[in-house]
């Protein structure tokens, strides 16, 4: 088939369960995630040739359980090597479902060009009966061809919809439609090769944010606040040499009087303290006296802990002084 005057779509492959592989059909759990290689998942989806003319590269072959801010510095600077290029229109990431929404709004804020980014992921292994991976493949290649989806920002198109990376997040261990966007909802749909916005994203990203993938990473790390929480992990990251605390408070991220003590301490040697929520939902205010006036922590606003640590490296990485503006920015 002459493919030529199709769009240029390059297929990124780093594994994940859509690159799954288990024994036995009927397993959707005990499979092994990023097996398959980038060639057998595009060749499961023979809609493709009719979209676009793939050109396919494997970065990676991993369960993203194990993904690496080393590996998000290879990801994104080949996405901007590709995207620089005349011919390719847009890129598709194919990722696990666990750290998807860490790899999104890190590529969202350091990836330089308006040409689509689209993640997509599966559920169920390649292998199993009613895999969702090829349709999703489809889905986001079919996005990251559409002219509309051009300076959106990174999305993740998973399960007929089209989220922003910023706001996405996994929400379900099991079920097909596990990718939500709290409090905002989706951008908008891809069906049967209809794609089809919504709304726009109004946050900077791509090649309005200041922000660069580093070749070395500030340490930061998330603990989470919760009855009799102590202070003994805060106190042994800051003995590790940590750069950044993100809180997963309760709440308004509020924290636990003994862990806010030890975060005291460590905000006063130089450590930066985001303070998120672990509740799924809502903003995280400046909460004043409290802690944040007082101590000198940050309020994460609506990231959820994962993507306040993501800000935090590239802010700390950039050495940003003004961080409660980086976290209203973005
Ligand atoms: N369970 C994961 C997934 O759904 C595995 C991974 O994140 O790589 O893709």
């Amino acid at each position: 088939m002459n493919t030529s005057f199709l769009p240029r779509i390059a297929v990124l492959a780093t594994g994940g369960t859509i690159a799954g592989q288990a024994g036995d059909a009927s397993k959707t759990a005990g499979y092994k995630a990023g097996v398959v290689g980038v060639d057998k998942l595009l060749a499961a989806v023979p809609a493709l040739s009719s979209v676009a003319s793939i050109h396919a590269e494997q970065i990676a072959s991993i369960d993203s359980k194990d993904m690496s801010a080393a590996l998000w510095t290879t990801l994104a600077r080949r996405i901007d090597e590709l995207l620089a290029q005349d011919d390719i229109v847009g890129v598709v990431v194919t990722h696990g479902t666990d750290t998807l929404e860490e790899t999104a709004y890190l590529l969202h804020l350091t990836v330089k060009s308006a040409k689509p980014v689209v993640l997509t992921a599966a559920m169920r292994p390649s292998t199993a009966l009613s895999a969702d991976g090829p349709l999703n493949l489809l889905n986001a290649v079919t996005v990251a061809a559409s002219a509309s989806a051009k300076g959106q920002g990174v999305l993740v198109a998973f399960n007929n919809q089209i989220h922003c990376a910023r706001d996405v997040t996994k929400t379900s261990t099991y079920a097909v439609d596990a990718f939500r966007s709290p409090e905002t909802g989706v951008l908008g749909f891809v069906q049967d090769g209809r794609v089809e916005f919504q709304r726009t994203v109004v946050r900077p990203h791509t090649s309005a944010s200041e922000f660069a993938v580093a070749d070395r990473w500030p340490m930061v790390e998330v603990v989470t606040s919760h009855a009799d929480a102590s202070g003994v992990m805060v106190d042994a990251l800051v003995a590790a040499g940590v750069k950044g605390i993100v809180i997963a408070g309760t709440g308004n991220g509020s924290m636990h009087a003994t862990l806010t003590h030890a975060l005291g301490d460590a905000v006063k040697q130089g450590v930066a303290v985001v303070r998120a929520s672990r509740v799924g939902s809502g903003h995280v205010m400046r909460n004043g006296a409290a802690n944040d006036d007082a101590l000198g922590t940050i309020s994460a606003g609506t990231l959820n802990p994962y993507k306040a640590r993501v800000l935090l490296m590239l802010a700390l990485a950039a050495s940003a002084q003004d961080l409660q503006r980086v976290f209203d920015t973005y």
